[in-house]
């Protein structure tokens, strides 16, 4: 195989598989803990031999743009996904950007295919399968892409595999499970084993991050387990780098109520009910266990409206860490300009942005409020599992990925 290019950067031809794993919410701090506990060896191991550093996600910090910016090792302003849904000021509807008709550049995946490769994408919600699956085709079983919240479903003429749960001989999980995270984890050992992928992407959810502080018992079950399969995946020889679509912090007050400030409600005292729209990307239809809180939100503001003076009181607010124009964010944080509001609004470290206090059902929320979207939650881990020469955070990004895999696993030499 030839170097491969995917958006103008060059893609190493590797010799055994590259892999990329993005574990959804982790928190370096998450690493950290269960490292120092013993309870992740692998990791332990490959940290001290291989390559650490800590690296920035894309703003907002949210899972869908973070990973079609790590498949397509380019931030949103290039592909074009900058969060759940996007508005159609014209129309005034939200519409899901699932589908693939959004995603504005092609995969790092689907150029790899393109030039001969064996590729296997496996993701824990179905909600991310089909925008990284983009151009994939299935008819030579070369590619595979399936999430395990679907995995009972897939067809070789669909995902290249047919019932991907009776294939690994696990159920198909839960969707609000450490499971649908462990099942990817299981098809990535086995695929690597018994496929022999050249380029592999596995993507977690974060269900146990919104649930688990890095203390707690059930995040550390979580890393012990990744940290076996981890294990086996490097036994194998292939090159690994381990990132996350961005952190988690906590957004709470001292007794567990949610923070949140509501910013619909703001601006329809400000400028009329209804005049200005707050769009909150990270909504999407599993919202339980965030109940659709999160730091970052965008809003389209009424014709004629005084946007400098809105941006300065919402300045003033304590809660707000940054409040910019459309035009500022959009050269601040590579957005895509026809894909967001007026101004862009990212709270600070423990507080979340809501729209209007009747519109959250916070009920649901079983647990004090952890979530993302912000600026505090931009710095991830970023591990390979062989020496590189690489920068560190801010140069170093997670849509990096793939770039330093391909090169690890174009390395000669495999240290033992
Ligand atoms: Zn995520
Ligand atoms: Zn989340």
């Amino acid at each position: 195989m030839q170097d491969v290019t995917a958006n103008d950067r060059s893609y190493a031809a590797p010799r055994t598989c590259a892999i990329a794993i993005c574990l959804d919410g982790c928190e370096p701090e998450y690493l950290d803990v269960a490292i120092a506990e013993g309870l992740m060896p692998n990791l332990k191991r490959i940290r001290d031999a291989g390559t650490n550093r800590l690296a920035h996600s894309v703003i907002p910090s949210f899972t869908n743009p973070n990973n079609l910016s790590i498949a397509t090792g380019r931030p949103p302003s290039v592909h074009g996904i900058c969060g759940n849904f996007l508005y159609d000021p014209d129309t005034g509807e939200e519409v899901m950007m699932n589908d693939v008709r959004f995603l504005r550049a092609p995969t790092i995946f689907s150029q790899f295919y393109a030039a001969g490769a064996r590729v296997a994408v496996v993701t824990a919600k179905d909600k991310l399968r089909a925008l990284l699956g983009a151009d994939l085709k299935f008819d030579e079983d070369r590619a595979i892409a399936f999430s395990s919240e679907r995995s009972g479903d897939t067809t070789k003429a669909e995902h290249g595999i047919d019932n991907a749960s009776a294939w690994l001989s696990r159920p198909v999980p839960e969707v609000y499970s450490a499971d649908l995270s462990e099942f990817v984890f299981a098809a990535g050992v086995k695929l690597l084993r018994d496929w022999k992928p050249d380029v592999m992407y596995l993507s977690t959810t974060d269900y146990i991050q919104h649930k688990f502080a890095p203390d707690e018992q059930g995040a550390k079950d979580f890393y012990a387990m990744f940290d076996r399969y981890l294990g086996q995946l490097d036994a194998m020889g292939a090159a690994i780098v381990v990132t996350a679509d961005h952190g988690m912090k906590p957004k709470h007050d001292a007794t567990g109520a949610p923070a949140v400030i509501y910013v619909q409600d703001l601006l329809d005292d400000w400028l009329g009910a209804g005049a200005a729209r707050v769009i909150l990307p990270i909504t999407d239809p599993y919202v339980v266990h965030h109940g659709a809180l999160g730091s970052f939100a965008t809003a389209y503001l009424p014709e004629g409206a005084d946007r400098a003076d809105i941006v300065a009181r919402l300045r003033a607010l304590p809660e707000m860490l940054e409040v910019t124009t459309r035009e500022d964010a959009v050269k601040k944080y590579d957005l895509p300009a026809d894909r967001i509001g007026d101004i862009v609004m990212i709270s600070t470290e423990n507080m979340t942005i809501g729209t209007s206090a009747d519109r959250h059902d916070l009920a649901a929320l079983k647990e004090p409020l952890r979530s993302h979207g912000g600026l505090t939650e931009q710095e991830v881990p970023f591990i390979v599992n062989r020496v590189l020469d690489m920068p560190g955070a801010p140069a170093l990004r997670n849509f990096d990925a793939f770039f330093y895999a391909c090169a690890a696993a174009a390395l000669e030499e495999v240290p033992s």
